[in-house]
């Protein structure tokens, strides 16, 4: 949510801090999909609908707000984008975003907020659970809330990180790299979460993945060989 002393896209200085963690950027390598690109493009006077194609390719992931040295609230200004184009409600963008047909988004998929994890913060918090990780452990933040509390969150998974040997998905800016899963880009084909996973997995050396996020877990549990389990089962 976006505060009221918040900047919006026109205090972008164009520094590119923004790329180096966002998923839509390195999926596709072009500037455009990213939010300096849209930042860019609105300070030049282009609307909503002529960003479309990059919009509907935002996992909302929260990281690049996270990165914005003008802390612009980066993926809430995307969100809103995303309402100005139309996309929040149907996608009836076929035509003009190549979809080879009109997909409705059930009501169940809100573009934002994201469901609150704090349940999930709590358990990962918990003495039991964390007794029972180990350097076997590949442990999986779920991102965005993780972005949304960076400042609290960052401190108690690093600490997490550091008294149980596990590794977790952060990457060098200590920004959570994000799955992808449970995206709507995702579930309209527009982001892909098996490359996502490749770049997240890289430099991991695990027996079992911990996730917080559920759909995480049947993502992850049909590609990959090892055991991959909810956090929430390490309390039982
Ligand atoms: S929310 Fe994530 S995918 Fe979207 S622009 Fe920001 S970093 Fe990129
Ligand atoms: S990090 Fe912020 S200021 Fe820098 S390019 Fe991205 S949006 Fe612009």
């Amino acid at each position: 949510m976006q505060q009221a002393t918040q900047p919006g896209f026109a205090a972008c200085h164009g520094c590119s801090l923004c790329l180096l963690p966002c998923p839509m950027w390195r999926a596709h390598r072009d500037v455009s999909y990213s939010p300096q690109g849209f930042a860019k493009a609105m300070q030049a006077g282009a609307s909503a609908s002529d960003l479309a194609d990059q919009l509907v390719c935002c996992i909302q992931c929260g990281a690049c707000d996270v990165m914005c040295p003008e802390q612009i609230d980066l993926s809430g200004m995307v969100s809103k984008l995303w309402k100005q184009a139309g996309l929040s409600e149907s996608i009836e963008l076929s035509e003009s975003i190549g979809l080879s047909e009109s997909i409705e988004l059930p009501d169940s998929i809100e573009w934002i907020p994201q469901p609150s994890n704090d349940k999930v913060f709590a358990m990962s918090k918990n003495p039991m659970v964390q007794a029972q990780l180990s350097c076997k452990d590949l442990y999986i933040i779920d991102a965005a809330p993780f972005h949304t509390h960076h400042a609290e969150r960052v401190q108690h998974y690093d600490a997490l990180r550091h008294s149980t040997g596990c590794s977790m998905n952060l990457d060098l800016n200590r920004m959570a790299i994000p799955t992808g899963a449970d995206s709507v880009s995702a579930r309209m084909g527009k982001f892909d979460v098996a490359q996502q996973l490749d770049w997240l997995m890289q430099g991991h050396d695990f027996k079992r993945i911990v996730v917080e996020c559920e759909l995480d877990q049947s993502t992850l549990a049909k590609i990959i060989d090892q055991p991959v389990i909810h956090v929430s089962k390490l309390l039982e």
